[in-house]
């Protein structure tokens, strides 16, 4: 099964994620971490994206498409794969269904981390001191969480016609909303 996991920067989804891989043996795609990947080996691609990333600006449509197709497109990985933070705008999420559609795959859930402001203000602060994150500093976040809420809404909207979207309060612990993804999923 494939699942995406939408919801601003903070609401958890790396760390459910990461939880999903271990149920379903499967693989996290996580744009933020392959692009902060890229530029830490300095490829071509991070000298061009680290501003972007500093400011809490989006990467272009082009750059992170390349990156995720390689991982669709991959047979090994087919039908096992976690989205944690693409698709980010309705470009994205269009594109996406394209590309699982050519792939011969498809969107099984969707669940939606739902978290407001001030929440997470407070998770990204005390990430940054466990994890470091230079993107991390409080500007970077509000501008994040901005950025998110201009760019996402269309997606919001695109997705929650989908039968398979699904809204989870982001705000819970995060035993219990891995509980309510278990019920979901029904494994
Ligand atoms: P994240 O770790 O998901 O919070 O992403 C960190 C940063 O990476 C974002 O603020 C963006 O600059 C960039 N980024 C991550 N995913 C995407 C995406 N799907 N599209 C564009 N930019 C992205």
């Amino acid at each position: 099964m494939n699942i995406v996991l939408f919801g601003p920067p903070g609401a958890g989804k790396g760390t459910q994620a990461k939880y999903l891989v271990k149920k379903i043996n499967g693989f996290q795609i996580s744009t933020g971490d392959m692009l902060r990947n890229e530029i830490y080996k300095n490829s071509e691609v991070g000298k061009e994206i680290s501003n972007d990333m500093k400011d809490g600006n989006f990467v272009s449509d082009k750059i992170v498409n390349k990156l995720i197709k390689e991982i669709i497109f991959d047979p090994q990985k087919k039908g096992r794969l976690i989205f944690d933070g693409y698709p980010r705008s309705l470009s994205q999420a269009k594109d996406l269904d394209i590309f699982l559609n050519d792939s011969g795959q498809k969107i099984d859930f969707i669940f939606f981390l739902n978290v407001n402001k001030e929440t997470i203000i407070k998770r990204i602060e005390k990430r940054k001191n466990l994890e470091n994150r230079s993107d991390d500093d409080l500007n970077t976040i509000l501008k994040r969480y901005d950025t998110y809420m201009e760019t996402t809404k269309p997606v919001l909207e695109y997705y929650s016609e989908n039968p398979n979207f699904h809204e989870i309060d982001g705000a819970l612990e995060i035993d219990e909303i891995t509980n309510k993804i278990d019920a979901f999923l029904g494994v």
